[in-house]
């Protein structure tokens, strides 16, 4: 599959497709979306939001989450508040979202299964990684929206989290 992408981008840059989407780094409105990563979302939601290219930061993970207070989410966050000019924060979460009763005991089932040792396992949570935690979604959509994980106003920013059930 990767073979077939890189192929297309070829024939992609070959032909200027990018020169519609060019803008610079700076979001135009001034926004941050931390929203799932689940594919459904990939057109669905800038088109459900009105976004066009170079108009928001976003940042994807599975479920839309913020799990500690210095994860790649907050970490994104951050760049985009202090180097990037962002001033507001949308948190999205949606229906049907894979990561609603997400459970470590799930992974770990799935995980051995595809032969992985307890002892790496043992490693990560020896490198501080609580893995209960980490891998925990939430239990519901309605959790999500009522900030389940939201992230914690550490900054005078305008703050929203919508959601569906
Ligand atoms: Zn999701």
């Amino acid at each position: 599959m990767i073979d077939q992408i890189i192929d297309f981008n070829k024939t992609f840059v070959a032909q200027k497709g990018y020169e519609k989407y060019v803008t610079d780094k700076y979001p135009d409105k001034k926004l941050a979306v931390l929203t799932c990563m689940d594919t459904r979302l990939t057109e669905l939601l800038p088109a459900a939001l009105g976004l066009k290219n170079g108009d928001a930061k976003i940042i994807k993970n599975a479920g839309g989450l913020i799990i500690t207070p210095f994860d790649s989410a907050m970490r994104s966050l951050i760049v985009a508040i202090y180097e990037l000019g962002v001033e507001e924060i949308m948190v999205v979460a949606h229906s049907q979202c894979g990561a609603c009763h997400m459970s470590y005991s799930h992974f770990h089932h799935v995980m051995k299964a595809r032969g992985i040792k307890d002892e790496t396992l043992d490693t990560i949570r020896e490198c501080g990684i609580d893995l209960n935690h980490w891998l925990e979604g939430f239990p519901d959509p309605s959790a999500h929206s009522q900030g389940y994980h939201r992230p914690r106003l550490y900054y005078r920013l305008r703050y929203r989290c919508i959601g569906r059930d």
